[in-house]
């Protein structure tokens, strides 16, 4: 569908709005709007605009929907599937201005905030008053807008859940203009359609996200992590199975292989504590007394033993948590560092995810291109990197359109879903279209219309 490109009248209007420092036009916009942190796909908005409040987002999307220019919000931009990539122009609306965390509401253990408040920022807050923000995805300097529009999951979704299990409320700009509120601070809600629950992880195609009300709980004051080396991949992963069945409860469960440890020293130039063994188990515990901790790693501990592991090594301190954890958190940008790279975000039942790794080994030897794989092995979420190396752009891009094609296949069959955590955005879309099939997919479509007519939201998204 065609769109209208801006005049000088809508800049005039946008720039009335926004202020003139609040807004890029044409040849000033910065080269970072027009892609994210992974998605191949580039193209320039025509206006980037930075509103401060939600009234000014709502005037902005009216007049956008009257004249029927596409919009598309962009949080931080550190989305890996081109989610906030302006594909058809138009308006680029950054949520930077919207940082401003509104409430920290003790009685109700809630908080409210601006939709642009990056959640590094939001963490600190709410740990310095004693609460715990559990969704912990791995890149802080998203925004909470962003993880609640894609449901970000990261390291602690296995015990507290995902970015959705923590959001009550939301005030939401429509795609026609009109600003709405949708759940509250209330803890149980059985009223008519959860509009709220669809908003989150629509990827910015329903609505804008102005504000959020978010759980908060109370902080475990103590943490500790197990780094758990195994003689193979296989074992480790098939260790986490033991762990679930023994109802301990940890908080993350990471899988990791050493190569991705090896670029992530070179990358960080820092140390890692164990680097010998071919693969690793990742476990953080968290509680409220040194007792509850111990009982549960020592017990993990004896599991990973018993499941083959060579070794149980604790972090009880801060640093040396810091240091492990921080070597995880950059796995892919030190692989990204290597080569050019795309991925598979997959998630299976938490049983199959030993199956599907050893299906991309299979995969890699019989491609002949590097495939790498770290995760979250608690919740069955795999990030599956597939390098281009030394291969020619043409040839790297055909194996891995077929290589991608196979993985998905075999997620499917195994049970599981196109994506875990990172959403569809532009890159994954032929993958939900083939795995939702045509009932579904025709459903998305007709929300989609009812939301936003006009098609004006983040267009190009999804299918
Ligand atoms: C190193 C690294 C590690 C990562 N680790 C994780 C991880 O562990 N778990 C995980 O889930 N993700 C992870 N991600 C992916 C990314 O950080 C998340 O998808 C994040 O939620 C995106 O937030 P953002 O503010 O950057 O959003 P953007 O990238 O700007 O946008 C993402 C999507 O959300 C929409 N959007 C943004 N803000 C709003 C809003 N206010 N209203 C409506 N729509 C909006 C955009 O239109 C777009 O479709 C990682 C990324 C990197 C680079």
């Amino acid at each position: 569908m065609p769109y209208p490109k801006l005049d000088k009248v809508d800049i005039a209007y946008l720039t009335g709005l926004v202020g003139e420092k609040y807004i890029q036009v044409g040849d000033s916009i910065s080269e970072d709007y027009a892609h994210d942190e992974l998605g191949e796909t580039r193209a320039f908005p025509e206006v980037m605009l930075e509103p401060d409040s939600a009234e000014t987002v709502a005037e902005i999307m009216g007049y956008a929907y009257e004249k029927g220019i596409p919009v598309t919000t962009r949080g931080s931009g550190t989305g890996l599937c081109g989610g906030c990539v302006p594909l058809h122009g138009g308006i680029l609306l950054s949520t930077a201005r919207l940082n401003r965390v509104l409430e920290i509401d003790s009685n109700n253990l809630t908080a409210t905030v601006e939709s642009g408040v990056v959640l590094m920022d939001f963490q600190e807050v709410t740990e310095k008053m004693g609460f715990l923000y559990a969704p912990d995805p791995g890149e802080k300097s998203a925004t909470i807008g962003g993880n609640v529009a894609t449901n970000a999951g990261g390291m602690r979704a296995i015990k507290y859940g995902v970015t959705r299990d923590h959001v009550m409320g939301m005030e939401v700009v429509l795609p026609t203009g009109e600003l709405v509120w949708l759940g509250g601070k209330v803890a149980k809600n059985s009223s008519g359609y959860s509009l709220l629950n669809l908003m989150i992880g629509s990827e910015g195609t329903l609505g804008i996200i102005t504000k959020v009300i978010v759980k908060l709980l109370p902080r475990p004051s103590k943490v500790l992590t197990l780094l758990v080396p195994f003689p193979s991949l296989e074992l480790a992963i098939g260790a986490v199975p033991e762990i679930i069945r023994s109802q301990l409860m940890p908080q993350a469960i990471e899988f990791m292989e050493r190569d991705v440890i090896l670029s992530a020293e070179k990358f960080l130039g820092k140390t890692f504590p164990h680097k010998t063994a071919p693969a690793y188990l990742l476990l953080r515990f968290d509680g409220h007394s040194s007792a509850e901790l111990e009982a549960q790693y020592e017990a993990a501990g004896d599991v990973c033993l018993k499941a083959g592991a060579i070794d149980v090594l604790i972090a009880n301190t801060i640093e040396r948590q810091e240091g492990i954890w921080d070597a995880r958190g950059a796995f892919l940008e030190a692989l990204k560092a290597e080569s050019a790279m795309d991925e598979v975000d997959i998630v299976v039942p938490r049983d199959q995810i030993a199956g599907f790794i050893e299906y991309t080994k299979e995969l890699e030897a019989e491609f002949g291109v590097r495939i790498r794989s770290f995760g979250h092995a608690g919740d069955g979420n795999m990030h599956v990197y597939i390098l281009q190396d030394d291969l020619e752009k043409n040839v790297w891009k055909e194996k891995m359109d077929t290589i991608m094609d196979l993985l998905y296949v075999r997620g499917s069959e195994l049970g599981g879903q196109v994506s875990g955590e990172h959403g569809i955005g532009i890159s994954k879309k032929e993958y939900l279209t083939r795995d939702l099939g045509d009932t579904l997919i025709t459903l998305q479509q007709q929300i989609k219309q009812v939301f936003d007519p006009k098609n004006i939201l983040n267009p190009g998204k999804l299918f």
